[in-house]
């Protein structure tokens, strides 16, 4: 319960201290009672008073006394006094009364609602003066609450502040490890990316979990294209059965080395791999199945090339021993015939030696021929260029292969257009190429056919070309025709080495000039080949 404000009332005649509260009766105060100026001090050291009412004149200590008495300690400094006197009724006494520290001055008789006026305005100010006390109170209270919170705040952000310096330096160490795995994978990314092997990775269901460039580059696939494939689509038809088992065999842990496989590219087109499969291993389980392979198809195809050459080779050497052979046996036959002396006839004789002639001029050819494709093989080949005209030399080569053409029936046109010019070849060579590609429009030519070699200036260069009505040359034969030892086989039966037109092609390439043939099998054949006028 709320304590009722206190007014402390002194005066030395008790009867003055009744009047007095019966002044106040209706008012909800407490009184207390002082009869000398001692009392009241004594009182308000115990009590907190809201406003004291004091007789001026008592024994011992006046009211002003008292009142100078209570200004000086610090409990009733501020206590509002008033003083009611019946004797001291001077404006100087007033005066004094004021200048003691009392508020008031009243002088009886007392007109009591100015007093209980004068004394309701101090009470009310005590009351405010209590509820600006507690304000004060709850507010420090309030503002000690504060800071606690406060402070425990602040050890909360200490801590807080620590975790995140914690935070921040496993962050960092996070960040430096992401760093560090990313550059370990970007190390081997490139590693793969950049290796030349084609690399994959299939998972169980045979999808391609990874590819690197050499294998997208090699396949001609995209990354996109991966989404849709399974590694059996990419896949030679034949080899899908043993691969499917390989595959599995590797998903249950088998590792194998050097294996080929054939995988088809995007465009079709077959190419031969080999390398070795594993697994790649998870928890215990085989998760996917890893390959490394070389692209072989180049491999292959040089194998397959050499094969054929040590086919053409072997060929070759049994043609070439046949040649030889031929040549030997006639001129054997012959001069054994004449040795023996059973050839009287002079006629028949100059007939023999001629035979004996001429196969010693084809076994001399065939030697020269050996010994070109010898030189050409060495790098020993040499061209002596001087001044000539073509025009003797394709005569000259016209006539050299005279006898041959007319055994078979076989004329030979020459039509010169125009005054060919004089030109810096190897007159000898030159002699040999179109020795070489008239023999061949013999060879390769009907009974009683005919050829035709023309020789004419076209723009900056000297064109000759020899054609012939003969057996022709198939589109497929046509590009293969110029390597060494190269025969069609439908010309098997007509003797040859496959090395004229190697060498003619050499020769001409070593004057800078230009071979080529256009044939149609069946219809005859044309060799056509230019030289710069103006050699280098
Ligand atoms: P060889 O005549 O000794 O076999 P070549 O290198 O001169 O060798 O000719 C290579 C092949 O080209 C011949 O085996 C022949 O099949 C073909 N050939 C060359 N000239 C002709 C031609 N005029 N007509 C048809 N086939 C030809």
């Amino acid at each position: 319960m709320k304590e009722k404000p206190k007014v402390l009332i002194v005066d030395d005649k008790i009867e003055n201290l009744v009047t007095l509260e019966r002044i106040f009766s209706d008012m909800d105060v407490e009184f207390v009672r002082a009869l000398s100026g001692n009392e009241a001090l004594m009182h308000t050291l115990e009590h907190d008073f809201a406003i004291a009412l004091l007789d001026v004149q008592m024994p011992e200590m006046d009211g002003f006394e008292t009142v100078e008495l209570m200004r000086q300690d610090k409990l009733t400094k501020h206590l509002p006094v008033i003083f009611v006197s019946a004797i001291y009724t001077e404006d100087y006494h007033k005066i004094r009364g004021i200048a003691s520290g009392a508020v008031d001055f009243i002088t009886k008789p007392i007109i009591p609602d100015i007093l209980r006026g004068k004394v309701r305005v101090f009470l009310e100010l005590y009351e405010y003066r209590l509820s600006l006390e507690e304000e004060i109170v709850r507010r420090a209270e309030a503002e000690e609450k504060i800071q606690e919170q406060y402070d425990e705040i602040q050890i909360h952000a200490h801590e807080l502040e620590a975790s995140n310096e914690e935070l921040r330096n496993t962050q960092e160490k996070l960040i430096g490890l992401n760093r560090e795995i990313q550059e370990s994978e970007e190390r081997y990314s490139d590693l793969f990316d950049n290796a030349n092997d084609l690399i994959q990775s299939v998972d169980a269901e045979g999808k391609f979990v990874y590819v690197n460039t050499a294998w997208l580059n090699a396949l001609g696939y995209d990354k996109g294209d991966l989404e849709h494939l399974k590694f059996a689509d990419i896949m030679v038809q034949e080899e899908l059965a043993p691969c499917l088992d390989l595959f599995e065999r590797t998903m249950r842990g088998e590792q194998f080395n050097n294996v080929q496989i054939t995988f088809v590219t995007k465009h079709g087109a077959e190419m031969c791999v080999e390398g070795n499969v594993g697994a790649r291993i998870k928890n215990g389980e085989y998760v996917a199945a890893r390959g490394i392979f070389r692209d072989i198809t180049e491999r292959i195809i040089a194998e397959e090339k050499q094969r054929e050459l040590d086919a053409m080779k072997s060929e070759f050497i049994s043609n070439v021993s046949h040649e030889l052979r031929t040549p030997l046996r006639s001129l054997k036959g012959f001069t054994k015939l004449l040795v023996s002396g059973k050839v009287d006839d002079p006629k028949t004789q100059n007939e023999f030696l001629a035979i004996v002639d001429k196969e010693s001029d084809r076994l001399g050819d065939l030697i020269d021929d050996l010994l070109d494709m010898s030189r050409l093989e060495s790098g020993r080949f040499k061209i002596n260029k001087e001044g000539i005209s073509l025009k003797n030399i394709i005569h000259d080569a016209v006539e050299r292969v005279g006898s041959l053409a007319s055994e078979k029936g076989i004329t030979i046109t020459e039509e010169m257009n125009s005054e060919l010019p004089e030109m810096e070849v190897d007159g000898k060579r030159m002699g040999q190429v179109i020795t070489n590609l008239l023999s061949n429009a013999i060879k390769y030519n009907q009974e009683n056919g005919s050829i035709t070699v023309k020789s004419e200036v076209s723009n900056s260069d000297l064109l000759v070309q020899v054609s012939d009505r003969g057996i022709g040359i198939s589109e497929d034969d046509i590009p293969q025709l110029f390597e060494r030892f190269y025969r069609v086989e439908a010309s098997d039966r007509i003797e040859g080495t496959g090395l004229g037109l190697h060498i003619t092609r050499q020769i001409i390439e070593a004057h800078s000039g230009r071979i080529w043939i256009e044939s149609k099998l069946g219809e005859g054949s044309t060799f056509s080949f230019t030289l710069p006028l103006r050699q280098n």
